[in-house]
């Protein structure tokens, strides 16, 4: 049995998700201590503990610790398998992150399988459906899988209560995927989602993105969900692949300030003249390690992504490193 300090790096949900991914994927069990040890309430929350539920249903796995707010647990995958399978969270926990559980072990199965999950859908410091949709599915695509996510419902903290359909059609290709391409982006554009608030609150987020960046492209978008909550995002397209940036409305943060902070994560990246950045960046190492590797370059790792390239390597036979030149890193996955 691997065993994974969930302490180590980030120290977050992340590691857990990870270990869950690569056990299934690869058959080999696991035990993750200290789960979640470096935030302020330590062990399983309802998103994660979902996690655990979720891919013990697809891999048919025997399983200790599976409570809320245990800090240890053991997974023994026994038979992974494809179909159609729904999760709730029952919180406004992130969708998106349950997803990320377990589209790297379906998609390492031939064959098709649908997930639901409820939950939230436009969460702070998780993927936006936006993000899993426009960024990380045509990704996916490129690595040999079939992936295709659908918002039937929005979900906002806190009252939760949105729906992400997505379907994975495995397998991963054996080729190296390299993602250096930089350029200037084929268009960028801004859409910013509301419900239970006034419009200005949403307009004056898209005028920041309109007097900073010079889009022409803003989309207000009053949205139908259980409860209030607000998102912008902008999105850079280039021909290889799709960023998307995200801000979360606060109650008594002022939307400027949101917008400014999203806009600045945009020029920040269109200035740094990488491929991919932050949080695809370590969206992607699973996805590529258990594909056929490649390189891409990104900004400054963050603690998320070395973490990432740290538990690749534990459970698969591949080099996983980062090198620097000058404000550009440069990401090696080689089997
Ligand atoms: P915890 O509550 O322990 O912090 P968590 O499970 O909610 O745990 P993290 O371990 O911090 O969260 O992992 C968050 C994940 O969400 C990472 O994979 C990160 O890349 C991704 N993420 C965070 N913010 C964004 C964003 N704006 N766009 C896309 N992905 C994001």
């Amino acid at each position: 049995m691997i065993v994974i300090d969930g302490s180590y790096g980030e120290g977050g949900g992340q590691i857990l998700r990870t270990s869950l991914a690569l056990s299934m994927a690869t058959g080999k069990s696991v035990r993750v201590n200290s789960i979640r040890a470096k935030r302020s309430k330590p062990g399983l929350l309802r998103q994660h503990l979902t996690a655990v539920q979720a891919a013990a249903r697809v891999s048919a796995a025997c399983v200790t610790g599976d409570e809320l707010g245990s800090q240890e647990i053991t997974f023994e995958p026994t038979h992974l398998h494809h179909g159609v399978f729904e999760f709730s969270i029952g919180s406004a926990g992130s969708a998106s992150l349950v997803l990320q559980t377990l589209i790297p072990a379906l998609a390492s199965l031939d064959g098709t399988s649908q997930i639901s999950v409820e939950g939230g859908t436009h969460n702070q410091w998780a993927p936006p459906f936006e993000f899993m949709d426009l960024s990380l599915a045509p990704l996916m695509k490129q690595l040999g899988v079939g992936c295709g996510v659908e918002l039937e419902r929005y979900g906002f903290f806190p009252a939760g209560g949105g729906r992400l359909n997505m379907s994975v059609q495995g397998c991963w290709s054996k080729s190296a995927l390299n993602l250096l391409e930089t350029g200037p982006p084929t268009r960028i554009w801004a859409r910013a989602l509301f419900n239970g608030m006034p419009a200005h609150i949403a307009e004056r987020e898209l005028d920041v993105c309109r007097s900073q960046l010079k889009l022409a492209d803003c989309q207000l978008r009053r949205v139908s969900s259980r409860g209030p909550g607000n998102a912008l995002l902008v999105v850079v397209e280039r021909p290889q692949l799709v960023s998307v940036f995200a801000g979360f409305g606060k109650r008594g943060v002022r939307a400027e300030l949101i917008a400014q902070q999203v806009v600045s994560s945009v020029q920040h990246f269109l200035q740094s003249d990488v491929a991919v950045e932050e949080y695809l960046a370590d969206q992607l190492i699973l996805p590529m390690a258990l594909a056929g590797g490649g390189h891409f370059t990104t900004t400054e790792p963050s603690t998320h992504l070395l973490t990432q390239l740290n538990m690749v390597s534990r459970f698969l036979e591949l080099e996983a490193r980062v090198t620097r030149d000058g404000d550009r890193w440069h990401v090696h996955l080689e089997h």
